[in-house]
């Protein structure tokens, strides 16, 4: 199959599914420009093989075409960083786009307007009242997948081949994410950040340098109770950690004193703690904790056994025998996964355990491990120490990577097939 870098993309039109849903600020201008950056590779491929690119993507969640939402707003972000005039279609169907496209020349670049300004591209109704009659429901239903396809077909008409290189949106079966790829049988293929995505995630879930360590913290265990699952048969250590650690903790008889805790998880928590046993994963909960008198930054603070938090105290951080005890774990590991902070990391005071699994990850790197941070807040941590390039891949991709670790397949990596061999 062809690959962006086998494809002769010489007075070619590639239509390229990028994520440029970045944030913006009161005046509309880039606050991180990380995604528009992270695209770039695949585009200049593109340009310098001597074809024009097409570029399509969504900008945070419209109910119908507003300005607030267009992407017109970031043309001058992707000018500087791709260092050369982009034109914009103000509409992604239509006459003029349709015109746009066809006059594209090898080199020229077009932007089409927000794809969610429809409601073909997510393919749900919009407008439906909630106690809509089901018979009504499913109308608007069928309606909507039927004007899908002709929305589909229409962006496939743009373009002699189509690139999908938005992680970020691969676990959607959206019209420019998965659908449109069927409309070129031979000539569809990831970009470059799709492929490097999709490596780094398989060589922890696929044939990983043992032992693996998993470190999953946060907030919630019910959010990531399907990773825990599916990491349970891959992992050889699980580092649990952040608030989640306190649902196991209390399920185990500690106390927890005022701490974050999902007590309808606890059975599931010890669930998980026979499973690990019988597989043989050895779960790490966190020895101490720092806690504090009120959830705020300038509290009181103690540091004490994680099972015997004091009445009205909050767990908020890695204690230090904790982190001392994971280091030793993190620095004996071939392959590393972390998702999720260890700790209140927002407050400066309850920061530390964070930034230190970030010190050993990047120290376990540097020694010659494999390493794979994503989540948003791990991701935060990492490029607030400046340490996103001592790490060995940081996924740009939240709930994508999510489910790709929940062992599910994602519609934007089936609809386009396998990856060459690395
Ligand atoms: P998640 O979205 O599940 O990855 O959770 C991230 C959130 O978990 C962050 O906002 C952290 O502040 C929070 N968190 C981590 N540790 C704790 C803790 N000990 N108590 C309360 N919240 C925590």
């Amino acid at each position: 199959m062809e690959n962006i870098s086998t494809y002769n993309f010489k007075g070619k039109r590639a239509i390229v599914r990028v994520d440029f849903n970045v944030p913006l600020n009161a005046e509309f201008q880039v606050t991180d420009n990380t995604r528009i950056r992270a695209a770039i590779p695949t585009l200049k491929k593109v340009l310098e093989g001597g074809g024009s690119l097409i570029l399509m993507s969504h900008l945070g969640r419209p109910k119908k075409a507003e300005d607030k939402f267009s992407l017109r707003h970031i043309l001058y972000e992707i000018e500087s960083q791709l260092g050369t005039p982009v034109l914009f279609a103000p509409d992604c169907m239509g006459r003029e786009a349709a015109q746009m496209t066809a006059a594209l020349k090898p080199g020229q670049v077009l932007l089409l307007e927000n794809l969610r300004f429809y409601a073909e591209e997510e393919g749900k109704p919009r407008g439906l009242a909630e106690d809509a009659a089901e018979e009504e429901k499913k109308a608007a239903k069928a309606a909507i997948k039927e004007s899908q396809k002709k929305f589909t077909a229409t962006l496939a008409s743009y373009a002699d081949c189509y690139i999908n290189d938005a992680f970020g949106t691969a676990h959607r079966a959206h019209a420019s994410t998965a659908l449109i790829a069927n409309y070129f049988p031979n000539d569809k293929m990831f970009g470059y950040l799709m492929e490097a995505e999709i490596r780094a995630l398989d060589k922890v879930l696929g044939a990983p340098e043992r032992p693996l360590t998993a470190i999953l913290g946060g907030a919630k265990i019910s959010g990531k109770i399907a990773i825990v699952e599916h990491l349970m048969d891959l992992a050889d250590n699980m580092i649990i950690c952040g608030a989640m650690g306190f649902t196991f903790i209390k399920a185990k008889g500690g106390s927890i004193g005022n701490s974050l805790c999902e007590d309808d998880q606890m059975p599931l928590a010890l669930d998980i703690l026979k499973k690990a046993a019988e597989k043989g994963v050895n779960i790490y909960l966190p020895r101490d904790v720092v806690a504090a008198s009120a959830f705020d930054n300038n509290a009181q603070t103690a540091v004490c056994p994680i099972d015997r938090i004091p009445d009205g105290w909050f767990g908020m951080d890695t204690g230090p025998a904790a982190l001392e005890h994971w280091k030793e774990i993190i620095l004996n590991s071939k392959t590393i996964l972390w998702n999720g902070p260890a700790g209140v990391f927002e407050m400066p005071a309850f920061a530390n355990g964070t930034l230190q699994l970030v010190e050993f990850v990047a120290e376990a790197t540097r020694n010659g491990s494999f390493s794979l941070v994503g989540g948003g807040d791990s991701v935060a941590a990492v490029t607030r120490m400046g340490y996103a390039d001592k790490v060995s891949y940081v996924s740009t991709g939240g709930g994508a990577m999510l489910e790709y670790l929940e062992g599910k397949e994602l519609p934007g990596i089936q609809a386009i097939g396998a990856i060459r061999p690395s």
